[in-house]
């Protein structure tokens, strides 16, 4: 089997157990490490479970579709727009999506798409055809930038779905980054398939880390043709991490429709399976370089997020923050198993 820096500790916290008469209790808890990504987390051994849907009329209610700038009534009027050297019609459209720059960029090229004119859409209600015209706005502005030779070589697309995961707006919308520099930790994904290829036993990371984990049977959700689907071995999230890998893609522009319809038909089995288990918020990103880079296949992760009622408890504590380690109360191999029915 090839080798693949994942670590893995145990370690056991006791306590004497008031639901059950102070009997010793001991706890399982295992400590993981991932060379790749630098992720250190602790997987408790205990499956965490949202017992109810959160309720999506509260948001409705306090952000309603008559004050939403993504909404048809404000939107011209709210929206910034590009300079005609980039986009005469001051927005990329595609179908029901717009792209256009963030109105608080966090980086020279840091664009908005939003997926459509509808104010709400519901987790299960995110197929690939109510999110397709959303992702292939974002490409047609990747390739616009390219055109214009601004020297972008990294890109990545970008998704709080939901207050719980940062968004600031229940109105679907993905936002773009493209940059000379990849972001901090894309460029960890990068260093470390270089360092990996520098290595004795060398080769490509991506597709040792495919083979590793096929053969390994513990964590491997699915291939769908060119995308293979993984549960993360140490997740950067409470509720887990769901990773996706396109096999040998370089480049954003190496994807063909067939790849996006693949990936926007598995995302949405993933939001079936999160849907049914009471999740309604997630983060996702997309990263790929802009000009072919062996060292990052065009990849991504998905992580569900949640608030802990009920005091609406954020999912982030000092631990992630001030560590940067994650309580991960999801094994992932169980997170696998469960997701793998929704692939079949
Ligand atoms: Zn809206």
């Amino acid at each position: 089997m090839k080798y693949i820096g994942f670590k893995k500790e145990i370690t056991t916290g006791r306590y004497l157990d008031p639901f059950n008469g102070f009997q010793p209790k001991e706890i399982t808890i295992e400590l993981r490490y991932d060379e790749t990504t630098g992720v250190a987390c602790r997987i408790l051994p205990y499956r965490m479970r949202l017992s109810q849907k959160p309720d999506l009329n509260a948001y409705l209610e306090k952000s309603p579709e008559s004050l939403c700038p993504f909404c048809s009534s404000l939107f011209d009027k709210t929206t910034p727009k590009f300079p005609p050297d980039i986009s005469p019609e001051g927005k990329f459209r595609h179908g029901n999506a717009y792209l256009f720059p963030n109105a608080f960029p966090y980086d020279q090229s840091n664009t908005v798409a939003v997926l459509s004119s509808r104010h709400m859409i519901p987790m299960n209600e995110l197929t690939p055809q109510t999110m397709r015209d959303g992702f292939s706005v974002c490409l047609d502005y990747f390739h616009r930038i390219a055109e214009l030779n601004l020297g972008y070589k990294y890109c990545s697309i970008n998704w709080n779905y939901m207050p719980p995961a940062g968004g600031g707006l229940i109105h679907p919308h993905l936002q773009t980054i493209a940059g000379q520099k990849p972001t901090n930790f894309m460029q960890r994904l990068i260093a470390s398939a270089q360092n990996y290829a520098a290595a004795a036993d060398g080769g490509n990371l991506w597709r040792n880390l495919i083979i590793f984990e096929k053969e390994a049977q513990e964590r491997f959700i699915a291939n769908t043709g060119t995308i293979t689907w993984l549960a993360s071995f140490a997740p950067k999230g409470m509720a887990g991490e769901i990773d996706f890998i396109f096999q040998d893609k370089t480049s954003i522009f190496d994807l063909t429709e067939a790849n996006y319809e693949e990936f926007l038909e598995g995302l949405s089995r993933t939001f079936s399976y999160l849907y049914l288990n009471n999740f309604m918020s997630f983060n996702l990103t997309l990263y790929a370089p802009m000009t072919n880079d062996r060292n990052l296949w065009v990849q991504g992760k998905l992580v569900p997020r949640f608030e802990i009622n009920p005091l609406g408890t954020s999912d982030l504590n000092y631990f992630e923050k001030l560590h940067n380690e994650i309580i991960c109360p999801v094994v992932p191999e169980q997170l696998c198993k469960e997701l793998q029915p929704y692939f079949a």
